[in-house]
């Protein structure tokens, strides 16, 4: 059964709210994730707990408990001499810098306009509600060393990758 501290593998498809699809892992690349370790979204891991190898749900996850709202505090405008002047920068293109807080975060360039970049920290798909049809298929305890890392490793054991 579902529940921290056990590696739950899982075929979903996500959608938003018109339907269109954001993502999903089929049966030949299935998604496997550690249940406490914060790896998927906190609306989703809540709706799979208790769930057992079979159960199949569909779970609707508002941006609160997705990948938030979007802000306008993460949409900033700065100035092409801010990046190495070898950068080719493009909309579209995403690079890790710092966020307000100091903390580590993935922007993406909205947009280049002359000298100004504008650049959006917000996560692609904040303010999305999520609709996930979920079926579980295996679950198993962790091991030490997953336990350890925060994360799931792959079925063999050797899948690590980071
Ligand atoms: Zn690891």
């Amino acid at each position: 059964m579902i529940g921290t501290g056990k590696v739950v593998e899982l075929h979903y498809v996500l959608t938003d709210a018109k339907g269109k699809v954001l993502d999903r892992a089929d049966k030949d690349a299935p998604f496997s994730y550690l249940h406490g370790g914060q790896q998927i979204v906190p609306g989703l891991e809540s709706a799979l707990i208790g769930l057992k190898v079979g159960d199949k749900k569909k779970v609707v996850v508002p941006p609160a408990d997705g990948y938030g709202d979007v802000s306008n505090e993460l949409r900033i405008e700065v100035k092409r001499s801010q990046f190495p002047p070898t950068a080719e920068l493009q909309q579209g293109m995403q690079f890790q810098a710092n966020g307000p807080e100091g903390q580590g975060m993935v922007f993406t360039v909205s947009k280049v306009e002359g000298d100004t970049v504008h650049i959006d920290g917000n996560h692609p798909l904040a303010g999305e509600t999520l609709h996930f049809d979920v079926e579980v298929t295996a679950v198993r305890d962790a091991t030490d060393e997953e336990k350890e890392h925060g994360h799931a490793h792959g079925p063999d054991g050797h899948g690590h990758h980071h």
